[in-house]
């Protein structure tokens, strides 16, 4: 058997895991960092991630005239999650989203910036709530060189660290238990996968920091809201391959608590990637604001239609109210052009090469490489040059004729003709939202301005079908402001640490019910670092 022995264990080579290591070796102890992907794999989703992160009152928000504090942070938090839904479990959220606005300028972005890690000048305004009561001002800043940057600077952060030699590294470990000595959490053991070895790891500390439960569609549907009907026959996954919520399990049977697995942070706009690197996976559009969403019929969906930008969860709660849980997106190649994105640094290449003409051009003449990339590759998007032919093809594709052609053309040609009453008599919420987003200036570069769906100048068209794509864990390991695992009676266990989404991003799920957005990469440098204080004492 294979024993490796350390001051501290930490568990998953993610975001959170690196981070903590970094502090420990940088504080003198010596760490054994396993996880059980391959070495190309470290920095887990972080490495794939756009990098988007929520941080209150930095120089990128003051430059671009936006005033905020955390107090005002705070404010959006507790009303966008829902705080006060459940007082009782609440506690801990609620003092980890009060620390994370408090702390985020001083521990999350200088943290960064001293490990060479930049951010785009112009923070982004995402999830504003459907009626104002999220972000109310742009604080999401998108870090130059997407995800990749941010985990790639860390890796070699670590890789060249003065303490390298205090760092045992291990891949192809995966963790299944805790090791209990006498009531004090002192290791843990696995298996190497390629050979079948046990192995076991020791030492006077425990960091989990093996990601959520998101990666494990069985486990997603077996903890599915109850404000969402029952899980979709499809979810597409958006997570990690082997965040199967394992460690969760080996803490609960040590007696640790685990809250709120049922809030998530899923995706409507889910469509299948072509090259999978795990069964089902799914890619997460940015879903195109000028294109109108259609459920599985071809109906608008409504009253109020659904546009992003605005409340993420609830473009998943609509869907999923449906009779069949996946919708369609309805627009042309214009639209495609300057809207259509996709979440991550995969499709995201001028910015995740830091180049800077290449991120003017997409963002001036649109982003051909990506809209050519999904229409000639994902089986989810069909074109053609006429209405009757796309609907056609969007029946072919689903292989029924759920899709009504007259429903579609009379929903594509009343908004259109609003469209050409201009805007002094636009009475749409969609348009109204549209002329909403275009005002702040980081969005206006990305929506058209009232473009109309069968404009002959703006062709083909194009549909997308969408399914919900599983991505975050928003509940998790409960911990307290030491990011110590806290157990059922709410005592910490001697020992035992949780970070990053496995703790639900810090306290269990502190974002309540719905995310601010980019509170996730944060919240795993954030709860990282605090568990490191806490252990350093
Ligand atoms: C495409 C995409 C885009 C995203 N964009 C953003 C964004 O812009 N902003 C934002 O805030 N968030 C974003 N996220 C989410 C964010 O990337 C994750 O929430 C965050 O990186 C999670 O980090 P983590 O360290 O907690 O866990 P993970 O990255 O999941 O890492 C966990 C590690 O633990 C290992 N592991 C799991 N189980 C075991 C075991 N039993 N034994 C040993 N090792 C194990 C895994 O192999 C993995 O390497 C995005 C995610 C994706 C996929």
């Amino acid at each position: 058997m294979a024993s490796y022995q350390g001051d501290a264990v930490i568990i998953g080579g993610g975001l959170a895991g690196i981070v903590a290591a970094l502090e420990l070796l940088s504080a003198g102890r010596r760490v054994v960092l396993l996880d059980r992907d391959d070495e190309d794999n470290f920095g887990g989703l972080a490495k794939e991630s756009f990098g988007g992160i929520l941080i209150v009152g930095t120089p990128e928000q003051k430059r671009s005239g936006i005033t905020d504090t955390p107090a005002l942070a705070l404010g959006d938090w507790l009303s966008y999650g829902e705080f006060g839904r459940d007082a009782a479990s609440e506690h801990w959220p609620r003092l980890w989203a009060e620390a994370y606005v408090n702390d985020s300028r001083a521990d999350i972005y200088e943290w960064l910036k001293r490990h060479g890690i930049g951010f785009l000048p112009m923070p982004q305004w995402v999830e504003r709530g459907m009626f104002g009561n999220g972000n109310s001002v742009p604080r999401w800043h998108i870090t130059w060189g997407t995800g990749q940057r941010l985990a790639g600077a860390l890796i070699v952060a670590l890789q060249a660290h003065p303490r390298r030699a205090a760092l045992t590294l291990r891949f192809g470990h995966r963790a299944d238990a805790l090791i209990d000595h006498g009531g004090r959490i002192t290791g843990c053991r696995g298996v190497i996968e390629e050979t079948g070895e046990e192995f076991t790891a020791t030492g006077d500390h425990v960091i989990v920091a093996t990601g959520g439960i998101n990666g494990d569609l069985a486990r997603v549907r077996e903890n599915w809201h109850a404000d969402w009907r029952a899980p979709p026959a499809i979810i597409l996954n958006g997570s990690h391959k082997f965040a199967d919520g394992r460690l969760h399990d080996a803490v609960l049977k040590q007696g640790g608590a685990v809250t709120h697995l049922d809030r998530m942070w899923n995706y409507a706009g889910g469509v299948r990637h072509w090259r999978p690197r795990k069964p089902d996976h799914g890619l997460s559009l940015v879903p195109p604001r000028s294109a109108l969403w259609l459920n599985w019929r071809g109906e608008r969906i409504g009253p109020i239609p659904l546009v992003s930008g605005f409340d993420t969860r609830d473009l998943v709660t609509r869907v999923c109210a449906q009779e069949r849980q996946y919708s369609w997106q309805l627009l042309n190649r214009k639209i495609a052009l300057k809207e259509l994105a996709v979440s991550g640094a995969e499709f995201n290449p001028s910015i995740r090469e830091r180049s800077a003409i290449g991120f003017l051009r997409d963002t001036l003449f649109g982003n051909q490489w990506v809209v050519d990339q999904l229409i000639a590759n994902c089986a989810d998007i069909v074109v053609a040059p006429t209405l009757p032919e796309l609907v056609a093809k969007m029946n072919a594709l689903q292989g029924d004729d759920a899709v009504d052609y007259e429903t579609v053309r009379a929903t594509a040609e009343r908004y259109d003709a609003e469209i050409a009453r201009g805007p002094a008599l636009h009475n749409d919420e969609q348009l109204r939202r549209v002329a909403h987003l275009r005002r702040w200036r980081g969005d206006r570069l990305r929506t058209c301005k009232f473009q109309p769906i069968l404009a002959a100048d703006a062709g083909p068209l194009i549909a997308i079908r969408e399914f919900i794509v599983s991505r975050k864990s928003l509940g998790g390991i409960q911990t307290d402001l030491g990011s110590r695992v806290l157990d059922r009676a709410g005592a910490p266990i001697p020992g035992l640490h949780a970070a990053g989404e496995a703790a639900g991003f810090g306290g269990g799920g502190m974002n309540g019910l719905r995310a601010l957005e980019g509170t996730f990469l944060g919240g795993c440098v954030y709860s990282a670092r605090r568990a490191v204080k806490n252990i350093l004492g």
